[in-house]
């Protein structure tokens, strides 16, 4: 038997990395059992779902890497398949048309409500013949009267289900659109997906849907129905908690890897190993290893991940990445040093790539004005005296022997010749040129700076306190 999942997202909106995380290992059981990865927008909610939010899922998708086989099938392209279902559910007697008015449904929940009962459809259209009323009509499954609906859930274990609990489901509605269970139903069957990985805020659907699927006489899939992704307040994880959307952790600057990693074990174990390659979750991931209970999302985990690939990830991608984060700020990388030089002098320095980016400006662009606590603890009188002595060291070095070991070399000979520590030049230095007291080494980052610039910013210190040598 060949594995075959699917994806199924409702296009209504940006990827939530919960659902992202569905899709992982929705993938990732395929691979593992060399199956086949289907991905199906259900997009058959005219009000809700938009072309944009296909987009969104699919630009995620593919930027986390999570290729599909087959797809991406669009439930609005099969509305006569599940006409065509229905029917034929009709014709079988699992099925009856309905004609309850708006009205009368109204007044059966009211009182339902008023005996303190569970509001349920009462089956009064159930022995009508089809088509026996002129009237609209919606298409309702019979469900099973007596009996149960059992589900080996591959995480939560049995769940069994009365049927006298369940009532009888709106298939089509009477403008002869297919409901959402139904449809799902269909394209599970038809698809022949063999295992349903899903959030467990789908796990009230499964029985009706497995009742369905028993009707048409369709082999019933195995399912995983797995615990939600919550805030650090216990709250299912949304907007109020920070970043939901893959998209935004991607502009952040956080890395496919990193998330895709992050995800994984966020409901996942094996042993206790926390950082995966692609093939290791493929190869180590089973669905029985899937926590059952709701993990809690850590966006400081997630960093810690982000700075492991940032240190480890290969040089030019990373680069390329850094680059596109450079041009969202507008910062003109033509000019300057090798993007590629900063990347390797930063990539222990930044959690993010947005990070980075932000600590990299001063390499290409001059900054407005230091820090002020930066310049009035570094940038004293005494200080500026010893950057005006060093400044003359620096000034010696020609343009292309402007590296860090010639100026780490002109630092020494300046702090030997002062009697004092490299620590006591190398900090005002890095204020007067980054304009703040965090840099990669000085050495390196005034190689990276370029003479020019380097000297004239120390200048442009030097003259704001007057400092006469300069
Ligand atoms: N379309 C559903 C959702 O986005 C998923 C349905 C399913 O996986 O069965 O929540």
């Amino acid at each position: 038997m060949t594995i075959r999942t699917r994806f199924a997202p409702s296009p209504t909106g940006y990827l939530h990395v919960g659902s992202a995380r569905t899709a992982l290992y929705c993938w990732l059981f395929a691979k593992n059992q060399q199956g086949t990865f289907i991905l199906r927008i259900e997009d058959t909610d005219p009000e809700r779902s938009t072309q944009a939010a296909v987009d969104a899922i699919l630009e995620a998708m593919e930027w986390l890497g999570l290729s599909w086989d087959e797809g991406p099938f669009y439930q609005t392209h099969h509305f006569d398949r599940y006409r065509e279902v229905a029917n034929h559910l009709v014709n079988t007697h699992h099925a009856y048309h309905c004609y309850c008015s708006k009205e009368r449904l109204e007044a059966l929940r009211e009182a339902q409500t008023a005996k303190k009962e569970k509001p349920r459809y009462d089956g009064h259209c159930r022995h009508l013949t089809p088509g026996a009323l002129d009237k609209p009509y919606v298409i309702r499954f019979r469900n099973p009267d007596s009996g149960t609906v059992v589900i080996d859930d591959c995480v939560r274990g049995r769940v069994v289900i009365q049927n006298s609990e369940l009532d009888d489901l709106i298939i089509v509605r009477s403008d002869g659109s297919p409901t959402y269970n139904f449809t799902v139903v269909v394209d599970d069957w038809d698809m022949k997906i063999t295992h349903v990985i899903r959030g467990d805020d789908h796990l009230n659907n499964t029985p009706r849907q497995i009742n369905i699927l028993q009707a048409l006489g369709a082999v019933i899939p195995i399912y995983a129905h797995i615990p939600m992704i919550l805030g650090s307040d216990g709250k299912r994880l949304s907007k109020r908690h920070g970043a939901v959307s893959v998209q935004q952790y991607r502009d952040e600057g956080i890395l496919p890897e990193a998330l895709l990693n992050y995800l994984v074990r966020l409901g996942w174990s094996h042993g206790d190993q926390e950082i995966f390659t692609r093939d290791e979750m493929i190869q180590y991931f089973a669905l029985q290893d899937i926590n059952k209970a709701p993990s809690a999302f850590n966006p400081e985990k997630l960093l810690w991940l982000n700075q492991h690939y940032l240190k480890t990830g290969d040089l030019v991608e990373l680069t390329k990445q850094l680059q596109t984060q450079m041009d969202r700020l507008g910062v003109d990388t033509s000019i300057g040093p090798r993007l590629q030089d900063v990347f390797i002098a930063q990539r222990e320095r930044a959690k993010t790539l947005k990070e980075m980016a932000e600590k990299s400006v001063y390499f290409y662009q001059d900054f407005e004005r230091v820090d002020n606590e930066a310049k009035e603890k570094h940038l004293t009188e005494e200080a500026l005296g010893y950057l005006n002595v060093l400044y003359q060291e620096l000034e010696k070095i020609s343009d292309s022997d402007w590296q860090a070991a010639s100026i780490h070399a002109a630092l020494e000979k300046t702090a030997a010749t002062l009697g004092i520590k490299l620590g006591k030049l190398a900090q005002p230095l890095r204020v007067a040129t980054t304009g703040n007291t965090m840099s990669p080494p000085i050495d390196i980052t005034l190689q990276l700076i370029g003479r020019e610039r380097t000297l004239v910013r120390l200048a442009s210190q030097g003259l704001t306190v007057g400092a006469g040598a300069l």
